[in-house]
C-alpha cells in the first residue's frame, strides 16, 4: 500500500477507497461516538454482489466499508453516520451496536461444506484446498471448514481500523459473532480476529500465544536458503535431520514465542531393505 491510509469529512482518502455513498442511515452518531469497529464477512462471492445488495433500497442493511479480496476498498457510508450492520446486538451494557460502531464488511463465503476433495458455499461456489482452512469457530466445539481471507484483506483490515482510530476514540473492536452470538458467526475463526485486535488496542492479553485463527491448520513455505529444524523451539535443541530448504512446504503445528513447530512431508524412493514395516 502506498502510503498511510487517511481520512478527511468522514471518508478515505480517494487514493484508498471508491466512495460509493448510499443513504442508508439512521443519521449521525452522537458525541464521543463512533467508538468501536465491528468486523462481518459478506457471506457473498464477490464485493461487487456485497455491494449492490447493501446499496438495495428494500434491503435494511449497509456497511461503513466493504473489502475485497484483493484488499481494495468502497466506503458506502460516511464514518460519522450510523450504518445497519449489526442487527440485534449487545456488548457489555449496550444494545443495538449500530449506534456505536463502524461497519467492515470483509468479501468472505463463510463457513463451507466439505464434499471429496471440493468445498462448497452456501451459494453454490466452489473453492480448492488452498483457500480453505480448518478451524473451531468461538462459540463452538468442533471444527469446521471456512473459507480463508487473503493476506491483503487481513493487512488492509489492519491498516484501515489504525486510520479509523487515529481520527475517532475506539475502545472496542468486535466480530458480529460477539455481540450477536447464537444468531451470527462472522467473521468467524479465518479471520485472526483476536491478533488484530490485540496489536490495535494494546490490550493485556499474552500478544504471542496463537498464530492467525489459533485452531486453525496452517501451511508455510520455507523462506530461506536453508532453514534448521529442531527438537524444541529455541536455538538450543539440537537439530532433528538436514536443514530445509527454500521452498518446503510445512504445516504448522504449534507456536511457542518465535518458534513454529512445523511438519514436513518428504515424498521420495528409498531402498526397501531398509524400511521396516510396521
Ligand atoms: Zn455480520
Amino acid at each position: 500500500m502506498e502510503g498511510q491510509m487517511n481520512i478527511a469529512h468522514h471518508k478515505l482518502d480517494k487514493k484508498f477507497a471508491v466512495v460509493d455513498e448510499v443513504n442508508k442511515t439512521s443519521g449521525t452518531f452522537a458525541s464521543g461516538l463512533p467508538d468501536t469497529i465491528v468486523i462481518h464477512y459478506t457471506a457473498g462471492p464477490t464485493a461487487a454482489s456485497a455491494i449492490t445488495t447493501l446499496k438495495e433500497d428494500g434491503v435494511p442493511a449497509s456497511a461503513h466499508i466493504v473489502v475485497d479480496t484483493d484488499g481494495s476498498l468502497t466506503q458506502l457510508v460516511p464514518f460519522n453516520k450510523i450504518a445497519w450492520h449489526a442487527g440485534k446486538s449487545a456488548w457489555l451494557e449496550r444494545n443495538g451496536l449500530n449506534k456505536y460502531s463502524i461497519g467492515i464488511e470483509i468479501v468472505n463465503a463463510g463457513r463451507l461444506d466439505k464434499n471429496g476433495n471440493v468445498w462448497r458455499s452456501w451459494f453454490g461456489k466452489t473453492y480448492s484446498e488452498e483457500e480453505v482452512v480448518r478451524a473451531v469457530h468461538r462459540n463452538e466445539s468442533e471444527p469446521t471448514w471456512w473459507h480463508s481471507f487473503t493476506e491483503k484483506q487481513v493487512e488492509v483490515v489492519f491498516e484501515l481500523c489504525k486510520a479509523i482510530m487515529k481520527r475517532y476514540d475506539i475502545r472496542f473492536i468486535l466480530g458480529h459473532e460477539e455481540i450477536s452470538p447464537g444468531r451470527k458467526i462472522d467473521p468467524g475463526p479465518a479471520f485472526p480476529l483476536d491478533k488484530v485486535r490485540d496489536r490495535l488496542l494494546h490490550s493485556d492479553r499474552k500478544e504471542d500465544s496463537d498464530t492467525p485463527g489459533e485452531d486453525a491448520i496452517r501451511k508455510g513455505i520455507v523462506n530461506a536458503s536453508s532453514l534448521n529444524i529442531r527438537s524444541g523451539p529455541g536455538a538450543a535443541y539440537d537439530t532433528i535431520t538436514d536443514p530445509l530448504s527454500r521452498n518446503t512446504e510445512v504445516v504448522i503445528r504449534d507456536k511457542q514465542n518465535d518458534w513454529l513447530q512445523v511438519e514436513v512431508k518428504l515424498t521420495g524412493w528409498v531402498s526397501g531393505k531398509f524400511i521396516k514395516k510396521v
